[in-house]
């Protein structure tokens, strides 16, 4: 039975974790162009600890977990940690979210995995130019290869990731959402958020939810609402005879907060109840100090029962109010 329940009367049964800070993009919206400061690898949680995490977490109702990093591939043994984990009979799903560089090479093994239902692609542009601009790397191909893979996998479930960027690939929203007619995968538009290591831009959220919505409906008579899961992050849409459907993630004007089932881990074992509190506890100390399971499970379940009713409340909540750390630190 669920025992992750929060004093707003939501269940928690979804965890993201970071397995790392390290990346081999530096995509501008999360990092800087050089710098951000990695950690040292001792203070990265060990697969080990990663696993008894779950373990713990799923004896409490969590079912589905998103790993995220960083790049979760760049790794070393990522995909051994996968099959591990696969193992937990608790689990029903384990999801990716990945930028893709490396992921080509792993896919067919992922498929065997079985568990592995959802891969998300980061992809915010079909340029090879632009690619670069936006990552500062150049490795477009190796992108389109996994992507190319995972379109026509019946097995692993495409989410395309596209964060809207101003004055950047808002001229390929029509494109991405042209990749849904025939393909049945999903494009999410994500709204930038300052989570970028250099602390905030001038954040005047010229492209939110809003602003998406209506340069699509320019483009399109018959948009229609599609009936999401109540947990979902993203609000959904199809197209008359599109095979896949597009959807529009309100990351930083906090719409769905009402319903969110999320919890997360850091990469430095750092609990968060929320993407924008600043970490409640470091259950890595924990670990590291030699807490027994049932006191770790104690702790879980009155953390969560404290989560914010939303993004604001946790932002509020912050001693440091400068939003600023990198979405490879939090675990996007
Ligand atoms: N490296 C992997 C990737 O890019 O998919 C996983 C980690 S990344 C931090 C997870 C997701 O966060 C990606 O889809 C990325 O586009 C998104 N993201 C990163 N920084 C963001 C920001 N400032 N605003 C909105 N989304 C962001
Ligand atoms: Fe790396 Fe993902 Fe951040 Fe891009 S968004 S720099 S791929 S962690």
């Amino acid at each position: 039975m669920n025992q992750l329940i929060d004093k707003h009367g939501r269940t928690i049964n979804y965890l993201r974790m970071a397995v790392t800070d390290r990346c081999n993009l530096r995509c501008q919206y999360c990092m800087p162009a050089t710098g951000n400061d990695f950690v040292e690898r001792k203070q990265l949680l060990s697969y080990k600890e990663m696993y008894r995490i779950t373990r713990v977490l799923s004896d409490l109702g969590i079912t589905k977990i998103r790993l995220t990093g960083g790049e979760p591939f760049v790794r070393t043994d990522f995909i051994n940690f996968l099959q591990m984990l696969s193992f937990n009979d608790k689990l029903e799903e384990i999801n990716i979210t990945t930028n893709g560089v490396l992921l080509y090479k792993y896919l067919p093994e992922l498929e065997n995995l079985g568990k592995i239902k959802h891969i998300n692609l980061s992809l915010d542009t079909l340029k090879a130019d632009k690619f670069r601009t936006i990552t500062r790397m150049d490795v477009f191909d190796r992108v389109m290869q996994s992507f190319d893979y995972l379109k026509n996998s019946n097995q692993l479930k495409l989410k395309v990731n596209f964060v809207v960027q101003s004055g950047i690939n808002t001229d390929e929203i029509i494109d991405f959402i042209e990749l849904t007619k025939d393909k049945a995968i999903s494009v999410r538009f994500i709204e930038e958020m300052p989570f970028n290591g250099v602390g905030l831009k001038d954040y005047k959220q010229t492209w939110d939810y809003e602003t998406i919505l209506n340069h699509i409906n320019k483009h399109y008579q018959e948009i229609t609402p599609l009936v999401s899961k109540k947990s979902s992050t993203s609000v959904n849409f199809s197209l008359p005879s599109y095979k896949g459907s597009f959807g529009i993630i309100p990351a930083f004007t906090r719409t769905i907060c009402h319903d969110c089932n999320r919890i997360r881990i850091t990469s430095t074992g750092n609990f968060k109840n929320c993407l924008f509190d600043e970490g409640v506890f470091s259950v890595r100390d924990f670990l590291r100090k030699g807490v027994s399971d049932n006191d770790l499970k104690e702790l879980f379940i009155k953390t969560v029962h404290q989560k914010p009713a939303n993004g604001f409340i946790a932002e509020q909540s912050r001693a440091n109010k400068n939003i600023s750390e990198s979405m490879s630190n939090i675990g996007g």
